[in-house]
């Protein structure tokens, strides 16, 4: 374990951020890391419980404690490979995942959870800087070919466990980059995007072959593909967004937060828009409807492009701001959370209905709202009006796009509109077809996305080989 008496000695001590005031004139990365020696110290505060909870709050079950005690005596390179061991992405998850290991921290019942994000963030960013982190070529290749639609963190984690047991993998992926939702959806601010590049990178020496701008279903058909391959993954993520379908919806100005985000990530790193039609903030009173990471994406992307003014709206009461710990823990629990975004000059309001979006000239001027109760009944008399010159949708998304590849490819659907398949053999209703991600479960995490990517990737194999050395 780490130090016996670190968590008694130790306070926890958080990475934090660049001021707002400066961070929201860039779209770079804020956040500071900590010291080498803070790192350590944070290390020690685990106390390598009889039952470590955090290894099952962690999607991809990662070897939390152990880990910590490597980082606590120094041992960094051991630590990366007991990282890499469970999570093929450690530098993603430690940047963006909500961190449901630390609310199952036995110490998260005194809201003091040892740093496991930054922790792990800080083992595979020294890795990447010490050059620990090589391709993995296989040692024997099998002369199986398998493909995987989508280059979300499902498909890449899928792709790589799969060439480095051997397989020629080829991935498809219809936009001009690798990533999915990481490169085109999350922020440069959150997530810069050379990270993805390095990985795929890496990827590519140990032999996967990546095919961009091809849209399975559209550009390929999926009949081809299936015939083609040995083994097919779908990873193409859940990318149709929840509308709100009420007055004033065909206004300019309404957009789903999907239209608005990846066009900042692209002028970014200088791809064209895929639209001709430019979505900004500046200048704007933006509110955006929904709260999540979609949700506060919106805000921080707004208020660094300038918008004269940002509201959040949920339509769900203000959660409490402390979660009953007794009766949560070690659970996720529901309490307020607030991301850096909501600190860098945006209101937020809860309990709030949209009624209709109102215009003039055909562009949106304002939204009529009105208050509901814990049961979305509408409070009588509370209605009132938002001034609002861009309103961006972020309520979540409902499921897999149906047009192309999930109309051709002809596989079932589970009673929510995702590709039907089981968490142990991740088969589709087709033979050779597998299914994994957002895609297979609905909207989730990047954390949950690696985990199927990778348990999926070991399902392929055994089904090729007859058994598999990859771990689930
Ligand atoms: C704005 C936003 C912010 C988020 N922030 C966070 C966060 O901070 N932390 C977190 O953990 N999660 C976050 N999420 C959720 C997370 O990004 C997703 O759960 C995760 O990316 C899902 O991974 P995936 O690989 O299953 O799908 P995706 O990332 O959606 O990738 C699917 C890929 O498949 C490709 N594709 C689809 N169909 C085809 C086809 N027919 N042919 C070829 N390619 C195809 C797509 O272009 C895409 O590249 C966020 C989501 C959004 C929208
Ligand atoms: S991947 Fe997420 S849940 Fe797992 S250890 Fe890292 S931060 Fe925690």
């Amino acid at each position: 374990m780490g130090k016996v008496t670190g968590f008694l000695e130790i306070d926890r001590q958080e990475r934090k951020y660049k001021p707002a005031a400066d961070r929201i004139r860039h779209y770079k990365e804020f956040v500071i890391p900590l010291s080498e020696e803070a790192t350590r110290s944070q290390a020690a505060r685990c106390m390598n419980c009889g039952i470590p909870y955090c290894h099952n709050g962690c999607p991809v079950n990662n070897q939390i404690p152990d880990w910590n005690d490597l980082v606590y005596t120094g041992d960094w390179r051991r630590a990366l490979a007991n990282l890499h061991s469970t999570n093929n992405f450690p530098e993603f998850t430690g940047r963006v995942c909500p961190a449901p290991c630390e609310a199952a921290c036995t110490l998260n019942l005194i809201d003091q959870p040892v740093t496991i994000k930054t922790i792990e963030c800080a083992i595979v960013d020294r890795g990447w800087e010490a050059g620990w982190i090589l391709p993995e070529p296989p040692k024997t290749i099998t002369g199986k070919r398998v493909a995987v639609v989508g280059s979300g963190p499902a498909g890449l984690a899928c792709a790589q466990q799969l060439a480095r047991a051997g397989h020629a993998t080829h991935v498809y992926e219809k936009h001009a980059k690798a990533g999915g939702l990481l490169r085109y959806g999350i922020p440069d601010f959150k997530m810069e995007k050379h990270l993805i590049d390095r990985r795929v990178a890496q990827m590519e020496a140990e032999g996967v072959v990546f095919h961009y701008n091809v849209n399975v279903g559209v550009d390929l058909g999926a009949d081809a593909l299936v015939e083609g391959f040995d083994a097919v993954a779908l990873a193409g993520g859940a990318e149709r967004p929840r509308d709100l379908p009420i007055p004033g919806r065909e206004l300019r100005g309404v957009y789903f937060a999907m239209e608005f985000l990846p066009q900042q990530n692209r002028r970014m790193s200088g791809e064209p828009l895929s639209t001709n039609e430019p979505i900004l903030a500046s200048g704007k009173h933006v509110v955006v409807i929904g709260g999540g990471d979609t949700g506060s994406d919106c805000i921080g992307t707004s208020v660094r492009q300038g918008a004269l003014s940002v509201t959040q709206l949920e339509i769900m009461p203000r959660p409490p701001e402390k979660e009953n710990k007794l009766l949560t823990w070690p659970d996720w629990p529901l309490k307020l959370r607030s991301s850096s975004s909501h600190d860098e000059g945006s209101l937020r309001d809860f309990a709030v209905m949209t009624r209709a979006f109102v215009g003039q000239g055909g562009a949106v001027k304002r939204l009529r709202c009105v208050r509901v109760d814990g049961k979305m009944q509408e409070v009588p008399g509370s209605e009132f009006a938002l001034p609002a010159d861009l309103v961006l949708l972020a309520m979540g998304f409902v499921s897999p796009v149906y047009d192309g590849l999930i109309a051709h490819i002809g596989v079932d659907l589970d009673k929510r509109g995702n590709v039907a398949a089981d968490t142990n053999s991740y088969k589709s209703s087709r033979d050779k077809v597998f299914a994994c991600g957002d895609m297979r479960r609905g909207q989730s995490l990047v954390v949950w996305a690696i985990r199927e990517g990778r348990q999926c990737a070991r399902a392929m194999d055994e089904r090729l080989m007859g058994e598999t050395k990859l771990p689930r």
